[in-house]
């Protein structure tokens, strides 16, 4: 018994250890200024405004995975074009 506690112990102390060394804060700056705006995939559009759209896709009560017996209806944030409405896709 006094073995395992023992262990835990030393697995905590390895835990800590992995944390103060583990993630480092790592300060970025990035002006906004110095990167390019992406554009409209639409090739006779190239706007480089677009607006946020849900897309909502369901899940089927008879879906095998669906416990619910229910339709299940997931929402998707997307950006959509905001001149012609086409979907934003990084490429
Ligand atoms: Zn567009």
């Amino acid at each position: 018994m006094g073995e395992a506690r023992n262990h835990r112990r030393l697995k905590e102390r390895q835990r800590k250890a992995m944390g103060a060394q583990g993630v480092k804060q790592v300060d970025v700056q990035i002006n906004p200024a110095d990167l390019e705006s992406c554009k409209c995939s639409n090739g006779s559009c190239g706007s480089e405004l677009f607006e946020k759209a849900h897309r909502i896709k369901t899940v089927s009560a008879l879906h095998p995975k669906n416990p619910t017996q229910k339709d299940i209806f997931a929402d998707f944030p997307v950006n959509v074009c905001r001149v012609c409405g086409t979907e934003f896709k990084a490429e």
